[in-house]
């Protein structure tokens, strides 16, 4: 219309739907004023003055409520091109809340519920074929969107709760997994000890010879050990005596 031009509104972008919300009862004052002074000039030609004004008020405030006051802003869609009126029942991204008083609470206002109270960055397309996020505002937010009550939404935070149960759950199982897999192999590994076939019985000649070799080879270390410390500590008798020491309670302990 000649107003909205002459306040250089573009009537479908998104950008600027949020200021014609806002401007809205401006704009439809202007509408009626213009209407109604074009209207008295039009009715005068055909009767008289006082009558001229009384029936071109009657026909503006008729168009005021019954076109006018609750007007749905109109957007179009980037994506898909498609018409989309911002009367159209919506659900917050963030807490899930139903806004079906569009007229004062359309996506273009605010959350209707005060405890959330977000205004919505955008609106998801609800064109079945597009679905695609239409920008309200210039920075592109796209975690705060409008939803129509149509289509299905899951809130943001409930969302974020629901993957953190997920993601503990399925750390859960794996752990489960984990401990399952320890205690089979921990079987795994009894089984195959009782199917090894049960140490050779060493004769009374083996036996010794084992012995003899064990006992021989204790002697040859402790000798070898105490020249280490012996060629280590050749001035410090003390060290020498508590690395004595030491080889000796080793021996005891081969006895
Ligand atoms: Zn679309
Ligand atoms: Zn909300």
């Amino acid at each position: 219309m000649a107003f909205t031009k002459i306040l250089n509104f573009d009537t479908e972008n998104p950008r600027t739907a949020k200021r014609r919300f806002k401007m809205r009862g401006l704009l439809n004052f202007g509408y009626a004023l213009t209407t109604l002074i074009i209207s008295i000039a039009l009715l005068m030609q055909v009767m008289p003055a006082w009558m001229a004004d009384v029936v071109a008020t009657g026909f503006v405030m008729c168009l005021y409520f019954a076109f006018w006051n609750n007007r749905a802003i109109k957007i179009r869609c980037p994506h898909c091109k498609k018409m989309i009126r911002c009367n159209t029942p919506w659900i917050c991204s963030q807490c899930g809340s139903k806004n079906m008083n569009v007229n004062e609470f359309p996506f273009l206002n605010r959350c209707e519920n005060n405890v959330c109270g977000v205004e919505p960055k955008a609106y998801k397309c609800h064109h079945t074929e597009c679905g695609r996020l239409i920008f309200l505002t210039d920075d592109e937010q796209q975690d705060i969107y409008a939803q129509s009550v149509g289509i299905k939404v899951e809130p943001q935070i409930a969302k974020k709760e629901k993957d953190e149960k997920t993601t503990l759950h399925e750390e859960i199982q794996i752990k489960k997994l984990e401990v399952h897999k320890a205690v089979l192999g921990v079987q795994l590994k009894g089984l195959n000890e009782s199917l090894q076939p049960p140490p050779k019985k060493l004769t009374a000649f083996e036996e010794l010879e084992a012995y003899f070799k064990g006992t021989m080879a204790n002697d040859v270390a402790e000798k070898e050990w105490r020249a280490i410390i012996d060629a280590t500590f050749p001035n410090d008798k003390d060290k020498r005596e508590r690395g004595h020491a030491v080889v000796d309670q080793w021996m005891k302990n081969k006895v």
